[in-house]
């Protein structure tokens, strides 16, 4: 497929925000893809050039875009640097610049979706401070072969900021769309509420959520709705973990798991998704960040003391005080995540003890639609206990109110979050937030906000980003709703810290205007606050009163996690009438 294809549905896909618009477009440009471009294309028109559970990263920083871009077009980096300060997209600027060049070069080859994907692809293995000459050298090949509009994609991707707003249900519902329903999407309205329509997107939902992989989903969808259903979660690919619903007294939590139900504690650590697969261990975040390296301890545990030649265990990681014992809230095993260097120091320093709860997977056997009683015996058969390294999360079965509050309370004083009840004949929906697993937490009720924005600090602070803006959900934009600082810490011991945050906003940088910098959606924190107040001053129509944050919660939320606005009005509502 030629890449001047693909950009002619991201210019198309840019038009417009109407969401039935942008699944026609897809779907009309899938049923025309070829399955042997499919992989690529999927990817591309996500913005990406490896799957979000990949270790592979990008991880090209906008100074070597700008090397490039002057090697293609001949004019200085602080000439396109000034340009990129006014517009802040550096894909507009790499148009603009490749546009005054063309016509010298009207005959050059026409792109291939190929050549631009293999090419991002070898820039991102090349790692290294020698290489940085090869990576500007691959991606100015592109843009001078490029035309104008295909150098801004072609930038915006690689700086993995494509900004035509493809929403994962978007692309759900064009490879149903495109393979799997037939009829006239301008009716998509109509038919969203038929049981034969709902099938069908379920059954994609399902298939993504056990893969992560729209690419395999539409090979399969391109063959029918059999196929589509056939699909199931595999050793070695990361899944979407389940997820838990929320109730706040203790009868309301039973009534959606039934009674007795299994109790659990709710550990304050965070998801791990453990894969044995041919031998090798895998870790992955609910957000499938593959964490291995970062937790050799951890594969140690499980080598010593899970049996299984192949399996998936669903588990939750808990920092404990080394010289106490005592369970430490996830901020302070947060460094842990992201740390590349000292590996071993630091996980000396801050333990993890692995709480395991669900295994989905075991020698070469799916166990997603047993249920939850059974899969909970078979991981006591297959774990051997190891207080302070691996254990069973701690349970009780009970259909009584007065042992689950003794449970909740003992949990909490162990310094736990809250209690989880699940179902006990339930099976296990990745990706879904189905009910069969309840949180129940003390009642403080928090947001979990997107950082948009930020200032750069003064004095001691310099060099550090402080005072986030921060942004809540409504559907598929962002509503700034304040602004942040209070709860961060200047010394990296106490917890979350601004040289932390500074250092994972910097790669989501978009574009700064003297102090201030605009920042592209991803880093998401809990926040406390006293109040909602309504206000003119946000986007969102809304203010907190004394925000402050809890902690920082990206590595178990993504952007669909963010508190949306209704919720935001839910609240505010509600604190009206105490
Ligand atoms: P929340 O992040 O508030 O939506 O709560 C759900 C999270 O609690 C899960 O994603 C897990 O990371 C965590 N968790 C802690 N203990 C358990 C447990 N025993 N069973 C399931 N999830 C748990």
């Amino acid at each position: 497929m030629k890449y001047s294809d693909l950009v002619a549905v991201y210019a198309e896909l840019e038009q417009t925000t109407k969401r039935l618009e942008k699944t026609a477009i897809l779907a009309s440009f899938l049923k025309k893809t070829q399955e042997s471009d499919l992989d690529m294309v999927i990817l591309l028109l996500q913005g990406k050039v490896f799957p979000s559970y990949d270790e592979a990263k990008l991880g090209v920083a906008a100074k070597l875009v700008i090397r490039a871009i002057s090697t293609a077009s001949g004019l200085t980096p602080a000439k396109l640097e000034q340009d990129w300060k006014k517009t802040g997209d550096l894909g507009l600027v790499a148009e603009r610049m490749i546009h005054g060049k063309v016509q010298a070069t009207l005959f050059s080859q026409e792109l291939m979706v190929k050549k631009v994907f293999d090419n991002l692809k070898k820039l991102s293995s090349l790692s290294g401070a020698g290489t940085v000459d090869q990576k500007v050298k691959l991606l100015s090949e592109l843009l001078t072969s490029a035309k104008p509009e295909e150098a801004k994609f072609i930038v915006r991707t690689v700086l993995e900021d494509l900004r035509v707003g493809i929403a994962e249900g978007t692309l759900r519902d064009s490879i149903v769309w495109a393979y799997l329903y037939q009829g006239n999407i301008e009716e998509k309205n109509q038919v969203e509420n038929r049981e034969d329509y709902k099938k069908v997107v379920e059954a994609v939902q399902e298939a993504y959520n056990a893969t992560n992989d729209f690419a395999t989903v539409a090979k399969a969808a391109k063959k029918g709705l059999p196929a589509v259903q056939d699909i199931s979660i595999s050793v070695g690919s990361p899944l979407q973990v389940m997820l838990a619903q929320k109730e706040t007294t203790i009868d309301d939590a039973f009534s959606r798991v039934g009674r007795p139900a299994a109790l659990e504690y709710k550990y304050d650590g965070f998801r791990m998704l453990i894969h044995k697969h041919e031998g090798k261990y895998a870790l992955y975040t609910r957000r499938l960040e593959n964490v291995t390296a970062q937790f050799p301890e951890v594969v140690n545990f499980i080598r010593d003391n899970v049996n299984g030649s192949n399996f998936i265990i669903d588990a939750e990681a808990v920092g404990f005080d080394a010289k106490t014992n005592q369970y430490l809230p996830f901020q302070h095993i947060s460094q842990r995540i992201r740390r590349k260097y000292g590996i071993l120091e630091l996980a000396k320093k801050l333990p993890v003890e692995l709480n395991v709860f669900d295994v989905l997977f075991l020698n070469g056997k799916s166990l997603i639609k047993e249920p939850f009683s059974k899969r909970r015996d078979t991981l006591a058969k297959i774990v051997t206990e190891r207080p302070k390294k691996i254990i069973l999360a701690h349970q009780l079965i009970t259909g009584e109110n007065k042992d689950a509050q003794k449970f909740f309370e003992a949990a909490i004083k162990a310094g736990n979050e809250g209690i989880m009840f699940k179902a006990l004949d339930a099976p296990y929906k990745p990706g879904s937030r189905v009910g069969h697993m309840v949180k129940f937490k003390s009642a403080m009720e928090t947001l979990d906000l997107v950082i948009v924005g930020a200032e750069w600090g003064e004095g001691k602070r310099k060099g550090w980003l402080t005072s986030f803006t921060l942004a809540c959900k409504d559907e598929d934009e962002f509503k700034e709703i304040g602004k942040v600082g209070t709860g961060i810490k200047e010394l990296e011991e106490e917890g979350l810290s601004f040289n932390e945050l500074t250092e994972t906003l910097k790669p989501y940088i978009l574009s700064g205007k003297g102090k201030e910098v605009r920042i592209k959606p991803h880093v998401i924190l809990e926040i406390k606050f006293e109040e909602i107040q309504a206000s003119t001053s946000y986007g969102s129509g809304y203010a907190l009163r004394f925000p402050r944050v809890l902690r920082e919660r990206t590595m178990e939320k993504g952007l669909k996690d963010v508190s949306d606005l209704d919720l935001v009005k839910r609240l505010y509502a509600q604190q009206k009438k105490v």
